[in-house]
């Protein structure tokens, strides 16, 4: 039997490189549900190609699609979660960017699907909520996130109880060689022209402030269950090495592949097999001389980093608070309200609350709330 894959965020860079890997093995996987926020064109087009799929438009107006797409199109602020119910599908891929990922991931699991994780912010914000949800059902939990999956598949290999410490690598992003005042001149075009990976917008910014790779020093830290103190981060600019670890031995090993995220959503959903594939393969013959640089990251010019470190450290609500606040303070620098710079200051501002869970316990309504409160906080920074 097929195994039936949704496909949330559909449109996006993660989604689309989700379809290549359906299209590639239209034998083994069957395009089942596909779900974006608004982007009806994206799924009519879908639907010609997949007529007996559901489809999920969150933020769409149902009257505006075709007849045909209508009849199978969820809408509405509970589409993708209704939508998941119904179709029950064997796996999911949630591409979905931003908070918005994470009620779909907690669905995902809590009806017994296997979970290829992309949106880093649902670990970052309940990873624990997830975590439970998935050993009730019985469904596993694979990261796709390039660095995550690295480390994942990595120690897999080689044994937790092994473990020393994590090389998470960065591509340093755009400013990695710019100066503070350079910084300071930085506008929105500039910040969404990523050196390496082509990836949607929210990502895309966060790369330019590290605070994509503070969201993964938390990710990594709460998936694996480590310390957030044995996680390094390395500024590696050609994003070949995704990631290394080293063992209790001082052997270090790495994972590495072109960057195409294609071939980490191949491995999460062909997940626990190692199945053939066409995406990102090494070749060393004809690509050579390789070289592989790694440098220590800027912590002054990009304050997000040692801050994701500061929460994960700290715990309770202190990650969801980063996330949250992060959101708002890129949203701000997007709609000009705010300087590249004011970014981390917006985050750092909001983390300064009180975030710790002290006797409350970190309940999905509890994380909501905390969202919700460093949102309202991070707008009410001044810049
Ligand atoms: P994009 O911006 O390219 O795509 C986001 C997709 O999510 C769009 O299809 C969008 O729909 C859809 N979407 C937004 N909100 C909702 C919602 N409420 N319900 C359903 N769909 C929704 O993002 P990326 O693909 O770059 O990133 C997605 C996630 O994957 C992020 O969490 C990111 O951090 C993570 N990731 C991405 C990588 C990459 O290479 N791109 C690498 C590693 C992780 P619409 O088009 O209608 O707006
Ligand atoms: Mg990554």
């Amino acid at each position: 039997m097929k195994k039936k894959v949704a496909v949330l965020g559909a449109g996006g860079s993660i989604g689309r490189g989700a379809l290549d890997v359906i299209r590639e093995r239209k034998d083994l996987f069957e395009g089942a549900l596909f779900a974006v926020d608004k982007n009806l064109n994206c799924l009519e087009e879908l639907f010609k190609e997949f007529p007996t799929a559901r489809f999920a438009a969150v933020s769409a107006d149902k009257d505006a699609a075709s007849e045909g797409l209508k009849k199978r199109l969820y809408c509405g602020k509970d589409a993708v979660l209704r939508a998941l119910e119904d179709v029950k599908p064997d796996a999911v891929v949630n591409g979905v960017s931003g908070a918005a990922g994470l009620l779909p991931s907690l669905k995902a699991v809590e009806i017994g699907c296997n979970l290829a994780l992309a949106n880093k912010e649902s670990v970052v914000m309940a990873w624990d909520i997830i975590k439970e949800a998935a050993q009730k059902s019985g469904s596993v939990v694979i990261p796709v996130d390039s660095e995550c999956s690295a480390i994942f598949n990595l120690v897999n290999q080689t044994g937790k109880e092994n473990l020393r410490r994590i090389i998470l690598t960065a591509s340093g992003g755009p400013f990695r060689d710019a100066s503070l005042e350079e910084l300071r001149e930085v506008d929105v075009e500039k910040a969404l022209r990523h050196p390496t990976w082509k990836m949607g917008p929210k990502i895309t910014l966060d790369s330019s402030t590290l605070a994509n790779k503070g969201l993964e020093v938390i990710q990594i830290s709460k998936i694996m269950e480590v310390s957030p103190s044995i996680i390094d981060v390395s500024v590696h600019r050609q994003s070949i090495v995704h990631s290394l670890i080293s063992l209790k031995d001082g052997a270090v090993y790495a994972a590495l592949s072109k960057p195409d995220m294609r071939l980490p959503i191949h491995q999460a959903l062909h997940y626990p097999l190692c199945e053939s594939s066409r995406w990102g393969e090494m070749d060393f013959e004809n690509d050579s001389p390789l070289s592989l640089t790694f440098e220590k990251p800027d912590c002054e010019k990009f304050p997000l980093l040692p801050l994701a470190f500061h929460a994960a450290k700290a715990g309770g609500f202190y990650p969801a608070a980063y996330n949250a606040a992060n959101e708002i303070a890129d949203e701000r620098f997007i709609k000009g309200d705010a300087s590249f710079l004011d970014i981390p200051k917006i985050t750092a501002s909001v983390l300064e609350a009180d975030w710790a869970a002290k006797d409350k316990s970190l309940t999905l309504e509890a994380v909501l709330e905390a969202d919700s409160a460093a949102r309202r906080m991070a707008w009410s920074v001044k810049c």
